[in-house]
């Protein structure tokens, strides 16, 4: 269990070597470091596969990975919960987004969990350590659009959705955004 979760955890830190976060310095694999903790912490997961597949959720997105690679490697559960977390990347950025919420409902309780511990760690970067490039404006859009992915993925662990909404309101406050 344990010596698996790290193999995972080392696969991607070394597919993602190299890359950083939005703010231009933080490690990319920080985020995934995060959204793991999110899911043990916040949300008490314990099963291996999900913490797994939250170790590699962005490889085959955003590095050479294949699921092929990581069905191989980590089976064809964790493959599967990659696949659901991962974007097509030829699509215009306008309409990745619209499918992520059209999809959050049909997602698996897995990925739904996975889903949720990304969104709050995609969150806490934006308000926290934000591209030096975004405008309060696309930040509060990051924001509002999160919140509708994870309407969809709501309802599977109680805790991890107050997270979620502990979250959003602090970061909302951090932002300026008075509580609608
Ligand atoms: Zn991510």
């Amino acid at each position: 269990m344990l010596p698996a979760f790290v193999t995972a955890l080392a696969f991607a830190s070394r597919r993602h070597v190299g890359q950083l976060r939005k703010d231009g310095r933080t490690p990319y694999v920080n985020h995934l470091i995060e959204v793991c903790d999110v899911l043990v912490r916040d949300g008490r997961v314990g099963q291996v596969d999900v913490l797994m597949a939250a170790a590699l959720h962005d490889t085959v997105e955003d590095t050479a990975t294949t699921f092929d690679e990581i069905a191989q490697a980590f089976g064809d559960d964790v493959a599967g919960l990659v696949r659901e977390m991962t974007d097509d990347t030829t699509l215009p950025r306008t309409e990745r987004r619209r499918r992520q919420v059209v999809h959050a409902p049909h997602l698996t309780d897995a990925a739904k969990l996975i889903k949720i511990a990304d969104k709050i760690s995609n969150i806490r970067d934006v308000v926290r350590a934000p591209a030096p490039d975004w405008s309060m404006d696309r930040r509060r859009d990051y924001l509002d659009w999160a919140e509708r992915v994870v309407a969809g993925c709501r309802g599977v662990n109680a805790a991890l959705d107050a997270a979620f909404d502990a979250t959003l309101r602090e970061g909302r406050t951090a932002l300026g955004i008075n509580e609608r």
